[in-house]
């Protein structure tokens, strides 16, 4: 497999289209024309994961933080990601990252957290704007079902936990073949009337083009009747940070207990002002974020949340909330660093005759005086 393939492969298990508008998802570097010897997976590229990729026969380095975050003006020695590239680029590797579009997916980041804790009802705290589209296609009776399969093929029709969504209705179709038109059925300058199905099924925006074309491969007429509609209806399982219920309610200090036992780092926390209006005697409803969603809490409030976790919170992030809600602040690497072993497990079916490998170099730049070992007791 040429690591082109592998990055289209990439694009479609983690759509662009899913991106925040600031972010930079997907290729950062690297020939694609070279065969693909392995996968390493990672949060961010580093000289360590680097040596590690090398050394285990990897050449394709996915990670959820871009390398190229920020626009690059020159391509000197100067700064950590200006020697990365060069580090990358001299030993023949291409890296790729996942980030807001894996936050955003259902399974991403904050998928883990609340597969973590069993949460219930879970719902995107800011959800992706007009993520559906529609698409409405008019095909004869006897292709109906075969076009319908190569549309769910393609991945049309999925409403949350549902797939393979259509509506079809029978109705009768006219065309006339004009000058140059090679027709499927009927003859030049005759006005033919053919049954049809209008066919309707939902996508999601990121899909469009892979959906249409898939629809034109599959459909027998040489031109195709068809309207791709935007919706404004919003789907809740995509987007920023998540809220959701406990599967039983908790005291705030088990809660705690469990997000540090989930997450291993020491948690900053707003008051416990017990059995306030905002704050009931057990947890039942919580939000979170993982990496940098401080701004996101009154989003949480709104959404019901008792609690809100995220990390890189600032002294005016916990004054505004003190009399809202309960806002824990945890590292920003401890709630990503558990999506590594979830993108491995994403993309490892597609590479069967690949490693995917997960880095064992540290992905954490951010150390605790006391040692996590010393306030773990373990
Ligand atoms: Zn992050």
């Amino acid at each position: 497999m040429l690591i082109a393939e592998a990055v289209h492969l990439l694009d479609r298990l983690f759509p662009k289209g899913m991106q925040q508008a600031y972010d930079a998802c997907g290729l950062q570097c690297g020939r694609t024309s070279r065969e693909l010897q392995g996968v390493m997976v990672g949060l961010d590229v580093t000289e360590g994961m680097i040596h590690e990729a090398e050394q285990r026969g990897c050449n394709l380095l996915v990670t959820h933080h871009p390398l190229l975050f920020h626009p690059l003006r020159k391509l000197g020695e100067e700064s950590r990601v200006e020697r990365l590239l060069h580090t990358l680029l001299e030993k023949g590797m291409t890296a790729y990252a996942a980030h807001t579009n894996l936050d955003a997916m259902p399974n991403g980041v904050n998928g883990v957290l609340a597969d973590a804790w069993g949460l219930l009802n879970r719902q995107a705290l800011e959800p992706l704007k007009a993520p559906l589209m529609q698409l409405v296609v008019y095909v004869p009776l006897e292709h109906a079902e075969s076009l319908r399969n190569a549309l769910f093929e393609a991945g049309a029709g999925v409403l949350g936990n549902y797939g393979e969504a259509s509506f079809g209705v029978q109705g009768t179709g006219t065309f006339k073949p004009l000058e140059g038109a090679n027709p499927h059925l009927g003859s030049l300058n005759t006005r033919e009337l053919v049954e049809e199905i209008r066919l309707e099924l939902v996508l999601e925006r990121w899909k469009t083009h892979e959906v249409v074309d898939a629809m034109k491969r599959a459909h027998p007429y040489e031109e195709v009747a068809y309207q791709i509609i935007a919706l404004e209806q919003i789907a809740p399982y995509y987007g920023i940070g998540m809220v959701g219920d406990l599967p039983e309610p908790l005291h705030v200090h088990e809660l705690l207990a469990l997000f540090y036992k989930t997450l291993g780092c020491p948690l900053r926390h707003t008051n416990i002002v017990a059995e306030s209006t905002f704050f009931p005697p057990k947890i039942t409803r919580i939000a979170f974020c993982g990496g940098s969603g401080a701004d996101l809490w009154p989003k949480a409030k709104a959404a019901g949340a008792q609690v809100y976790l995220t990390s890189e919170v600032k002294h005016h992030h916990f004054l505004d909330v003190m009399d809202q809600l309960l806002l824990v602040e945890a590292g920003h690497s401890e709630t990503e660093i558990p999506v590594i072993e979830r993108i491995q497990a994403i993309i490892q079916p597609f590479f069967s005759t690949f490693a995917v490998l997960q880095t064992r170099s540290s992905q954490n730049p951010t150390q605790y005086f006391p040692s996590r070992n010393e306030t773990h007791g373990s």
